[in-house]
Order: structure tokens, then sequence, then C-alpha cells
């Protein structure tokens, strides 16, 4: 894994009781100046630690060792809102003492495109016939990311799944037949129908299931936090519990749920965040 860009190192860091010798920077960050929503960042801390523990937004992001150091992946969900933020770390010292530091994270605002689709009118206004099962399978993949898995089961880059060009962009408004509708949380990316579609990286089958707006679905816990969602495929080829390897094949690219054609439909979360994947191509590169 490497850093993108390092940036001056943060003025700050870890304020330490006592000083503690770094091994290297204390803190580098893969962004060097303000972040966007959606965006990923690679946190690397150089400091000799038992454990560590971030926070920033509101939520928990894992650390983990590398080669020494600990590194975090820190997502900056889709609906933050532009302005200045806190990031705290918690640390043990080899030894035990406690240490804690914090810094500031700025998110600048972004503007997303809008994009206009057509789909059958029962995906804009479902028939009260399907709004159980809407609602049925709401909770289910609310479920699903309340029980990731604590390890980390992914390693080195993520790669997209399917070889074929962006379509549609993370982020941008979305207008199904006149009415807006939420943002779009993942990326699109082409692929003829049956094209096999690898995992981004290794991790556990959370759930395989025909879900109504995201047709045939797998879910792939990464453990630590981080999520993929691969929708609207045409087949499925592993079943909720199958741990995959990255680059197994999941399934097939299809048009099944709310689509206009045939592409798969990545969405990334961290710890909840909703993250741009190619962000997170980018700072695991
Ligand atoms: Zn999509």
């Amino acid at each position: 894994m490497r850093l993108r860009i390092l940036a001056p190192l943060l003025p700050l860091l870890l304020l330490m009781h006592p000083p503690v010798p770094a091994s290297g920077q204390p803190l580098a960050i893969s962004a060097a100046g303000p972040l966007t929503p959606g965006e990923v960042v690679l946190l690397r801390i150089g400091t000799r630690l038992d454990s560590l523990e971030i926070r920033a937004f509101g939520r928990s992001f894992p650390a983990f060792p590398v080669d020494g150091a600990w590194n975090a992946l820190v997502g900056v969900d889709l609906g933050t809102k532009p302005g200045t933020y806190t990031l705290r770390l918690e640390g043990t010292l080899p030894g035990g003492e406690k240490i804690t530091g914090a810094d500031t994270l700025t998110v600048r605002g972004k503007s997303f495109p809008t994009r206009h689709l057509k789909v059958e009118p029962k995906y804009v206004t479902p028939p009260a016939a399907v709004l159980a099962r809407i609602e049925r399978e709401s909770a289910e993949v609310e479920a699903v990311f309340g029980a990731l898995s604590p390890a980390r089961l992914w390693s080195g880059p993520f790669a997209k799944p399917v070889p074929g060009a962006l379509i549609s962009e993370f982020g941008k408004r979305t207008v199904y037949n006149g009415q807006p509708r939420k943002p779009h949380t993942g990326v699109d990316l082409r692929g003829a129908a049956g094209t096999p579609v690898a995992a981004p990286n290794a991790g556990r089958v959370a759930l395989a299931q025909d879900l109504y707006y995201s047709g045939l679905t797998v879910i792939l816990d990464h453990g630590l936090g981080a999520c993929s969602y691969l929708a609207h495929l045409s087949e499925m080829s592993v079943q909720a519990g199958d741990v995959v390897k990255k680059g197994e094949i999941v399934g097939k690219v299809g048009a099944t749920g709310r689509v206009t054609g045939p592409h798969l439909h990545w969405t990334v979360t961290l710890s909840g965040a909703r993250v741009d994947p190619l962000s997170l191509i980018d700072v695991t590169r």
C-alpha cells in the first residue's frame, strides 16, 4: 500500500505524555488539501503503539498495524456538509500508557451533476403489494451492516470488480421518471450482461439475495468496517457465509432491479460512511 501524497506533516499530532520517539513521521495523510464528500483518506501513524482508535465525523474508523506503524482508512460520507471536523486518536503505548491526539480535517462542498433516468414505474412508485418486501429487505441489509467482521479480511489494493469504464459517477443526483430520489451512492461500471464480477478484495459474503431495488445483490464484508455492495447481477455464484479471495467471481453482470440496462453498480462503505469506490482503489494502490 502506498501513500498517494504525503502531506506536509500535519502540525499536530499525538499529544504525548511523555513525548514518544516516533518511528518516522507521527502522522501522514494521503490527502494534501481539503477533502470532498465521498473521499477516502489513508492515515499512517508512525508511532509504535499497542492499540489505536480513530474517531472522525461521528464514526469510529479501525486502525490496523502495518510494518511497525498503524494505518487506517477514513471515509468522508457522501452527505458530509462542508466544514471543519476533528480527527481524534487514542492509543496505547507499549507499556500500557494511554496517549491521545487530535487534528482537524476540512471538507469542502462539491456539486454533483444530476442524471435523469427512465425506469419501470414500479421502481419509482412501488405498488402497495411490495411495500412490506421493501421494508423487510431494508431491515435485512441494515442488520448485515450492523454485524460486520471486526477483523481485517482485506489486504492490498482494492480493484474494480469488472474491467469496464465508469458510466455513472459516485454522488450523482438522480431523477427517476421526473422524480428526484436518493443520490447515487456508488459507481456504475460498464459491462455486458454475463460479464464475470470479481470480488474487489477478499472478504466474507454477508448477503447474496434478490432485493427489490438492487436486484440480485452480493454484499461482501471485507472486515474492519469495509463493505462492498454489488448490485443488478444476472447470476450469483456465492452464498451468504462464503469466504472469497480477491478476484474470485461472485456473479455476473445483469440488469435486475431498478436499472435502464445491464451494468455493475458498486457501493463501498467504511464504518457506514458511503464513499467513492474509485477513491478507495486510489489510496490502497
Ligand atoms: Zn448505480
